[in-house]
């Protein structure tokens, strides 16, 4: 017999599981470059059928509530792409296996996500000449990378995307990047297994915005969320990026003032069972499984766990 599922049991004795992904192409579009964080679906459905049997996932509001965690998996996919209900969604309905998508009301309109303006830059190769121009205005470490420099939470989001918004207006037009987000190509889609939730109105690092900026960010998302009365919704947050310096005091703050129940991090550990949240926010990590084998996934899965975590 093998060990492997044992090691699963094992950790499904310590700890609960709040999984992340973005995109589910069975072959992501060439043109967002391989910058996306994505996991095919025949991938997602081994990952999810393996974890299944030791785990038991529930809601993301079940999960965030629940008061020991051990045992207790959720899903959560991040940004809206259009690709999850296309393809996925069958994913879910076949474990019978409970999903709640974070969604940027912005994208709604039409905007192509910044984060894939900036990976669109970097695929064809146009970060240098970017830089040539904006550089200066930016704060950068030696060596940091445009990808990463963009998001960095010393340069404001928002002044960020009128550079970027600039830059591109004398570049060649993107093509192929329309129908990327659920908003852009149709209305969100009712479904017993799927709840929204908020990731804000732009995924703008908000740790990068004064506190005026942010309350924007959080309560216009909040409304925009609530004309949509035919899906269902959590008032779980999910924090743009999602790491520690991504966010600040206010932006918990803030986030409970607007009824938020709860917030979700990204930082890649598998957090202990028990919580103590001292009256708080619960703060819940999560981790972003790659589109590997289950073997690979598990111990990758036990690499990240933090008995002391919660
Ligand atoms: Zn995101």
């Amino acid at each position: 017999m093998s060990a492997q599922p044992l090691s699963v049991h094992e950790l499904a004795d310590q700890c609960g599981l709040a999984l992340l992904y973005h995109g589910t192409f069975a072959s992501p579009p060439a043109v967002l470059g391989k910058a996306l964080h994505n996991v095919a679906p025949e991938t997602l459905f081994r990952h999810l059928e393996a974890l299944s049997r030791s785990y038991r996932f529930v809601s993301v509001d079940e999960y965030c509530q629940a008061s020991n965690r051990k045992g207790l998996a959720t899903v959560t996919v991040d940004d809206g792409y259009q690709c999850v209900p296309d393809e996925a969604f069958r994913v879910f309905e076949a474990l019978q296996i409970p999903l709640a998508i974070f969604i940027n009301g912005a994208f709604m309109k039409g905007t192509l996500f910044w984060r894939d303006q900036v990976r669109v830059i970097m695929e064809r190769g146009r970060s240098q000449a970017f830089e040539t121009r904006f550089g200066k205005a930016l704060q950068r470490d030696p060596g940091q990378s445009f990808y990463r420099y963009t998001k960095d939470p010393r340069n404001s989001s928002i002044r960020v995307c009128e550079m970027l918004d600039a830059f591109l207006e004398d570049e060649a037009p993107i093509e192929g990047c329309t129908g990327f987000y659920t908003q852009q190509t149709q209305e969100l889609i009712a479904h017993p297994l799927v709840c929204y939730g908020s990731h804000s109105l732009h995924h703008y690092v908000l740790s990068s915005l004064n506190e005026d900026e942010q309350w924007r960010e959080i309560d216009e998302n909040r409304r925009f969320l609530e004309t949509l009365p035919h899906v269902q919704k959590t008032s779980v947050f999910s924090i743009p990026f999602g790491g520690d310096r991504d966010y600040n005091d206010a932006t918990v703050r803030l986030a409970a003032e607007a009824g938020h129940s709860a917030m979700l991090l990204s930082r890649g550990e598998v957090q202990g069972g028990s919580v103590h949240l001292d009256g708080r926010l619960p703060m819940i990590d999560r981790v972003m499984p790659r589109d590997v084998k289950v073997a690979e996934l598990i111990l990758d899965l036990q690499a990240r766990f933090n008995p002391s975590g919660h």
